[in-house]
């Protein structure tokens, strides 16, 4: 007999289960509404996009490009694949050597011809690795079957032979390096050059919300699928606009997406909210980049007192050493040069502007000079906002200024602020927040008694689910004691007993069940009596 196999969601992925769906559900509908007060409109993002669009923004070097992507390559031509796969999985030797078997040589052949007249339908681009499979492949093949036709064919040859026909197979790309994504700005921005938002009323302002990706060591707070909400303000940049003038519009809209993120905290009931903010300035030697000159070199003086982590960043990126979370480090890190010091004149007027605009909207801030973000891109305006009952994971929203990716990506000059929000932790921060969990709950619990109650059950159903309540119908009838059980473990807060007394007289009882009274109600003002109880529980 088979086992028994159970399955389990993958590492790193979860199931999100009723009652606590309906916190996120309350979360989303939330955020629809705040962000469609400032103008939002949601944009609903495919989750599958190409490697290439996050090798460009995100960078290939980081660690959610190189190490954290599910990736895989979209092949269109199925036959194709199966015979590539022939090749590279088959060991022909190794502990148990398959060759003498049967004609390894003929997937070559398999491989080959469907190849060759793929690229002349021209379903597949003639790259040179096409081209060198096509050519160097059929002179392995033969060499490989001159040596499998000898007496004793020599397995080192025939492992030569055979690896170098694996890599030639391996590298021909027969579709796109696709991806699940690691997050949506990028995608976000894709959009905006694909549709040609450029020539819509600017700026643009679009959210959204959904599952993101990485490989990332789980732990609480941390996922492999999670979710995020996001919005991006996206603006084509006019050429000779005044820089005065551009710099204290930016400051406004910096200002409102970050007031917008606060309005939604501030409406959820999220505690113990924290917003930071810095300016990274821009990526330009008297700005950013003779700041992170003078980090590196101040950075080299202490190296000895730094981790390991940090002695490698002073090289790849001396600005993730100000992210340090290690004890031993942040004396050290207190001393280093700061990079509101080294803002060129435009940059810290930017700054004082967001800040001011801040304050006149009376959203409350503190200045976090170690506030950075490791990419180009970014500039000025950066912030996070952290929340209560998180540990070690707190950020639960991260934003900035990017006004450079839109054209990285292909498009006309454009600039963005933007932020994300990681769902899972502001969902965890607020259950913290409400111990115990919202139940989900019924409005009615119909208690049906006899057959030919029946009939009339499901038409109270139907007209009091029609006008909104939440109704639960037992599929077989039950004792009444057992119904009332049955409604108080789901939290119902009214039971409608219907027994065939009650549908003949037409008068229904409704027992309300936090406190034990029952009423004679008519069937027909049955919705409307229950609307006005609603109404007083308000
Ligand atoms: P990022 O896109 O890295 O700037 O992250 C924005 C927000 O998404 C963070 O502040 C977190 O709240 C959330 N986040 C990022 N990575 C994860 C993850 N692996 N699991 C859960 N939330 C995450």
């Amino acid at each position: 007999m088979a086992e028994k196999r159970k399955f389990q969601a993958i590492k790193g992925t979860r199931d999100l289960l009723p009652p606590e769906t309906e916190l996120w559900n309350r979360v989303e509908q939330t955020a629809r509404e705040v962000f469609g007060t400032f103008g939002f409109g949601e944009i609903r993002l495919p989750i599958i996009e190409k490697i290439d669009l996050f090798a460009r923004s995100i960078g290939s070097e980081t660690d959610i490009v190189g190490k954290e992507m599910f990736s895989f390559e979209e092949y269109g031509f199925t036959a194709l694949d199966t015979f590539r796969r022939n090749i590279i999985t088959l060991n022909l030797v190794g502990p148990e050597p398959r060759f003498g078997f049967f004609n390894p040589q003929i997937h070559v052949d398999r491989f080959l011809e469907a190849l060759s007249s793929s690229v002349q339908k021209g379903e597949i681009a003639k790259t040179p690795e096409v081209l060198s499979a096509l050519g160097s492949m059929t002179e392995l093949r033969d060499q490989l079957t001159a040596e499998l036709q000898k007496e004793k064919p020599d397995p080192e040859e025939v492992r030569v032979y055979w690896s170098a026909i694996q890599q030639q197979a391996k590298n021909v790309h027969l579709g796109d390096q696709i991806c699940l994504r690691p997050e949506a700005t990028a995608s976000v921005c894709r959009a905006y050059i694909q549709h040609n938002m450029h020539a819509l009323t600017q700026p643009v302002k679009l959210y959204y919300m959904g599952p993101m990706f990485r490989r990332e060591r789980p732990q609480k707070g941390r996922y492999r699928q999670f979710y995020q909400i996001g919005a991006e303000v996206l603006e084509a940049i006019t050429p000779n606009t005044d820089a005065t003038k551009s710099l204290g519009k930016d400051a406004a809209v910096d200002a409102e997406v970050i007031e917008m993120v606060m309005t939604f905290f501030a409406r959820l009931g999220l505690e113990g909210v924290q917003l930071d903010i810095n300016s990274i300035g821009h990526s330009a030697p008297e700005c950013r980049r003779g700041y992170v000159e003078k980090l590196r070199a101040a950075l080299e003086k202490v190296k000895d007192k730094l981790g390991p982590d940090s002695q490698r960043r002073i090289e790849t990126n001396p600005l993730r050493v100000l992210d340090s979370k290690l004890e031993s480090e942040q004396g050290i890190i207190a001393g280093l040069p700061r990079i509101g010091d080294s803002l060129c004149a435009d940059c810290a007027k930017q700054y004082e502007k967001v800040k001011r605009q801040l304050d006149l909207r009376g959203v409350k801030y503190q200045e976090n000079w170690r506030l950075v973000r490791g990419l180009d891109y970014y500039m000025r305006t950066t912030f996070e906002i952290t929340a209560r009952g998180l540990g070690s994971q707190n950020a639960v929203c991260g934003g900035g200024r990017y006004d450079g990716l839109v054209e990285l990506l292909g498009g006309a000059p454009t600039k963005g602020i933007g932020f994300a929000i990681g769902e899972d932790r502001l969902i965890l921060s607020l259950q913290e927040a409400v111990k115990g969990s919202v139940a989900q709950g019924r409005d009615v619990y119909i208690a049906w008694m006899g057959e030919k109650t029946l009939a009339t059950a499901i038409r109270a159903a139907q007209n009091l689910r029609a006008a909104g309540f939440r109704v639960e119908l037992p599929p077989v009838e039950q004792k009444l004691g057992k119904a009332l059980g049955q409604a108080d473990k789901l939290g119902a807060r009214y039971a409608l007993i219907l027994g065939e007394n009650e549908v003949a007289s037409g008068e229904w009882t409704v027992k309300t069940l936090a406190d034990g009274t029952q009423e004679l109600v008519r069937g027909e003002k049955l919705v409307e009596f229950l609307r006005v109880q609603k109404k007083k529980e308000v």
